[in-house]
């Protein structure tokens, strides 16, 4: 009876290392296609700066007699392709590193003075703006402050940057049981109903065309990250959009603190 008992654990064992072994493979797939996925995209998105730095140096070399006026504006154009470039390296380099597998820091930290450290930071870019905290609740947590704190700039620089000068951009903190519950909401653009499900994609932008005046020349990264930070944190994130009239992000951040 329990050789039966013993050949039946086998089998069953034996059956459930079968199954663990096709879902791991099934992972390893999915990671294999998201990574080629990732180093196309990534080539694609690289390849225009690129572009547009080489014709505009070979423009340089090529006609030494351009006025200097369009000089100035040929060598303006090749800084901000070059800032394009190194702010997507630098996307992408923090991707990379996520999905490597790289822990985030465990901190002891006020939320509040971290959320505010960023509202600081991104004043003289909302200056144009109506950019006010709306309130900050004290919340102690543990949590890798760095991260937490780029999280709250990405939200707060995405809000300023797809909201019309005069508009309204707000941050708050407050308490709901457990959980911190950060809002970014914003008067400003929005995002369509059809945008919204990809938002969080890697590289994707919603329709540059809408953008009244300049593209504010995103690199589709912000939120795929801000996403990793939030997941990182056991959190979730929310984004709640109409078009034409405005979005609220909401980040709930579980509060766990040492026992
Ligand atoms: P980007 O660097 O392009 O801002 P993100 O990943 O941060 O990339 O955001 C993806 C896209 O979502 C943006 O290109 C923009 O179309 C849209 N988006 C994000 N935040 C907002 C917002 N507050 N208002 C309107 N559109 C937004």
């Amino acid at each position: 009876f329990l050789g039966f008992i013993g050949a039946c654990i086998d089998i069953h064992d034996r059956k459930t290392t079968e199954a663990a072994l096709q879902d791991s493979e099934q992972k390893l797939r999915e990671l294999s296609e998201s990574q080629k996925r990732f180093v196309a995209d990534a080539a694609h998105e690289l390849r225009n700066p690129l572009t547009a730095i080489q014709g505009n140096m070979d423009l340089l070399v090529r006609y030494q007699d351009i006025p200097e006026e369009e000089k100035k504006d040929i060598i303006q154009d090749v800084q901000k392709e070059a800032s394009r470039l190194g702010r997507l390296v630098h996307d992408m380099l923090q991707l990379a590193r996520g999905d490597s597998g790289a822990g985030l820091h465990e901190d002891h930290l006020q939320l509040s003075e971290v959320l505010l450290d960023a509202f600081r930071d991104m004043e003289r870019m909302g200056c144009h703006h109506q950019f006010t905290v709306a309130e900050l609740h004290p919340i102690e947590l543990i949590g890798d402050a760095d991260r937490l704190r780029q999280l709250a700039i990405i939200l707060l620089e995405n809000a300023l940057k797809y909201t019309p000068a005069g508009g309204r951009v707000q941050l708050a903190l407050t308490r709901e049981g457990d959980t911190a519950v950060m809002r970014v909401a914003d008067t400003g653009m929005g995002i369509s109903q059809e945008d919204l499900p990809r938002v969080f994609e890697r590289f994707y932008r919603a329709d540059p065309s809408r953008y009244r005046g300049e593209d504010p020349g995103g690199t589709g990264l912000g939120l795929p990250i801000a996403r990793w930070i939030v997941d990182g944190h056991g959190g979730e994130i929310h984004l709640q959009s109409e078009l034409g009239q405005g979005t609220t992000v909401e980040v709930r951040l579980p509060i766990w603190l040492e026992d």
